[in-house]
């Protein structure tokens, strides 16, 4: 085997084992126990992991991310070696961490990063299989190791000159809270792709709290993660009002998973698994249950789901204005006069199709502004006032699902602030919304048994937390 490719190979290793250790993952593959280190003997050869002396660079650069640039150690590690970064670095490489701005590409950071086309052609080749780049987000982070070239010596890549020096050593990326994605530059000049899964530990919170001003307002004091509260409001927005129907001295309850990394912080909220709300006196509460089709849903202790044919909020009740204190404009309920439930938020909040249907009239109406209407069966159908704009692709007869975003709040039309109007048509007339009653679907028999089952499990967690106090206190003091 060549010198050169056996220097590479060892590069390399340290690469990977640096970055598993930044990744947290150390402790998970080096168990104390175990003496062999079979992290580097799992990707490379044994053998071929012999180092080559190769002399450190004088110092680093002052821009490099210094946590990350002593690549790779002169020996492999032991297993349980304290600090990778007290290790020999045998090449000079540079590590750089570059985010993708708005309408990037991975070829545009890879580019900014000093890969040439071909080069980074073929790490978004590598990187393909396992990621979809489309929905690369702005500010996600690249971590890319390179060749430092100004550092490498003539001789080190002496194959008569023609060919550059490969940049890239490896890349890696979290596209989300418990994935790694890393490229690592194999010996034979290629690329290998590989997803680090990085172990979130699930943990229970539970949080409960008397409404003082809002839902949200109240959910956010006690620390419950935005990605929970957005669960809870949705899970509710089929049954209630939340412009008008929380007041003060209401109440939530919340059961939820959160999820941790190594260090035991919280990285997100999980699922919800169980929530109540009581409104004025009367509670309503659902909980998280598999039936056998397999899908997750909420349901009550008769199996009614919480998901019925038309939402009462059809717009995210965590976006809606206050309604209390000062009053911009009137918050209609309604009326003989006034045939529809209007939702004050700030303009360009999006708006959603109530139920599932088809698009009867999209366009200008008089005093309606900018105005939909949905047909949703031969007996309902919801209309939609005063949006600043529709969702893009919609037309008259396009099939909408329930949930949908199908428009922005605006104050077009005969409006005098942002708001939603909508309207529940029944058989051809307005009907009030808020005292419509539309059944959920209902489990029957095998399902009912084990959601009964799910009940009982769920009232003795709760029963549980209520009386751990230090659950009561919220998600942030817990863990
Ligand atoms: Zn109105």
């Amino acid at each position: 085997m060549p010198a050169r490719t056996n220097m590479f190979l060892v590069l390399l290793a340290g690469v990977v084992l640096v970055l598993l250790g930044l990744a947290g993952v150390r402790e998970q593959l080096f168990s104390p126990e175990v003496d062999e280190p079979a992290v580097v003997t799992g990707l490379f050869p044994a053998e071929q992991a012999v180092p080559e002396p190769v002399a450190a660079p004088e110092a680093e650069e002052p821009s490099v991310a210094t946590g990350l640039a002593p690549t790779a150690p002169g020996p492999v590690p032991a297993p349980g070696a304290e600090e990778p970064g007290t290790a020999r670095p045998a090449i000079p490489t540079r590590t750089v961490v570059l985010t993708a701005g708005r309408g990037d590409t991975l070829s545009g950071v890879l580019h900014r990063a000093g890969l040439d086309r071909g080069e980074s052609q073929a790490v978004i080749l590598a990187v393909g299989p396992v990621y979809d780049l489309q929905r690369m987000k702005i500010g996600q982070n690249f971590t890319i190791e390179m060749l430092d070239e100004s550092r490498v010596g003539q001789g080190a890549h002496d194959d008569g000159g023609a060919a550059r020096v490969p940049g890239l050593v490896s890349m890696s990326f979290r596209p989300t809270v418990e994935q790694e994605i890393m490229v690592l530059r194999t010996g034979d000049g290629g690329y290998s792709t590989e997803v680090i899964d990085l172990h979130l530990e699930v943990r229970d919170a539970f949080v409960e709290s008397e409404i003082t001003t809002s839902l949200y307002l109240a959910a956010k004091a006690k620390g419950v993660p935005m990605n929970v509260l957005a669960q809870v409001i949705r899970m509710f927005s089929y049954a209630v009002d939340f412009q008008r129907g929380i007041h003060p001295g209401d109440s939530f309850s919340v059961l939820f998973e959160t999820h941790h990394d190594g260090s035991g912080a919280m990285v997100r909220g999980g699922a919800v698994n169980w929530a109540a709300l009581t409104l004025s006196g009367t509670t309503l509460e659902f909980v998280r249950h598999v039936p056998a089709d397999g899908r997750a849903d909420y349901f009550d202790r008769a199996g009614r789901s919480n998901r019925t044919a038309l939402m009462r909020t059809p717009i995210d009740g965590a976006r809606l204005s206050s309604s209390y204190g000062k009053r911009k404009h009137p918050i209609l309920g309604y009326t003989r006069m006034h045939r529809g439930l209007d939702f004050a938020a700030p303009k360009g909040v999006p708006i959603m199709a109530a139920g599932d249907g088809t698009i009867e009239s999209i366009g200008r109406n008089g005093d309606y502004g900018k105005y939909i209407r949905i047909r949703h069966d031969s007996e309902y159908k919801t209309a939609y006032a005063h949006m600043s704009r529709y969702a893009k692709g919609l037309n008259r007869n396009s099939r909408v699902r329930q949930g949908q975003v199908i428009g922005y709040v605006g104050s077009t039309g005969l409006s005098t602030g942002p708001h939603l109007h909508y309207e529940v048509i029944r058989n051809g007339r307005q009907i009030n919304p808020r005292t419509m009653k539309l059944p959920g679907k209902k489990l029957k028999g095998a399902d009912l048994k084990t959601l009964a089952r799910q009940w009982e499990l769920n009232d003795e967690r709760v029963a549980a937390v209520r009386a751990d106090r230090t659950y009561v206190k919220g998600p942030a003091r817990h863990g």
